[in-house]
């Protein structure tokens, strides 16, 4: 699904409208929207609402007071990272702008690829890509042959096999997981199942 972001502006004009709904249980009226906020006239507070209700962030009915705010739940991440996408033989790679040690670029194009500065510097950039700190964790995650922790759902760089006590195939373990269930075994059992070792080459 693509978020589409919000003007700081329009974000204050929906700050406000769901603070005055959990303060009074109704949603404020566009005078009073313009009135909060200082506005000059009422058509800009018209304007910025038109716009939340078409990139999807609250609906509108004709009638004073009818402004609903759409729960987005997570997607209503106003931190949202914005990188350029280019196009490197008939591929779109997402340009991280990170240099690696050997002064390679970081590409994403689904998988965690690296290309060479001059390559990705000269291209001409074919649009723009916004996405949420989780996304961003995951790509980085790949790129360091972490990924997400089977047991916990934690987005970790390390991952390992897990133990024999909770082997399961094809499942990965993060240290937070392996540390507190070595304590559990050394308590419970007086069993030692180690300690946490990363898979080189882990997920990815
Ligand atoms: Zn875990």
């Amino acid at each position: 699904m693509i978020i589409k972001p919000i003007t700081r502006r329009q974000s204050e004009v929906l700050e406000f409208i769901k603070l005055f709904i959990g303060k009074e249980g109704y949603p404020p009226t566009v005078r009073e929207i313009t009135e909060h906020m200082d506005y000059q006239s009422s058509s800009t507070a018209f304007h910025l609402l038109e716009q939340l209700v078409l990139k999807g962030y609250i609906t509108k009915g004709d009638s004073p007071r009818t402004i609903r705010v759409i729960d987005r739940g997570k997607l209503d991440n106003p931190e949202l990272k914005e990188f350029e996408v280019v196009l490197i033989d008939g591929r779109l790679v997402i340009d991280l702008n990170e240099l690696t040690e050997d002064y390679k670029v970081r590409g994403y194009t689904g998988l965690p690829e690296t290309f060479d500065c001059g390559v990705i510097g000269l291209i001409p950039v074919v649009g723009k890509i916004q996405m949420t700190d989780e996304q961003y964790a995951k790509i980085q995650a790949a790129y360091s042959n972490g990924g997400v922790c089977d047991w916990c759902g934690e987005i970790v760089a390390e991952l390992s096999r897990p133990h024999f006590h909770d082997f399961a195939p094809g499942k990965w373990m993060c240290q937070g997981c392996w540390d507190h269930d070595r304590e559990v075994y050394k308590g419970s059992y007086g069993d030692d199942i180690g300690k946490f070792e990363p898979i080189k080459g882990g997920k990815s």
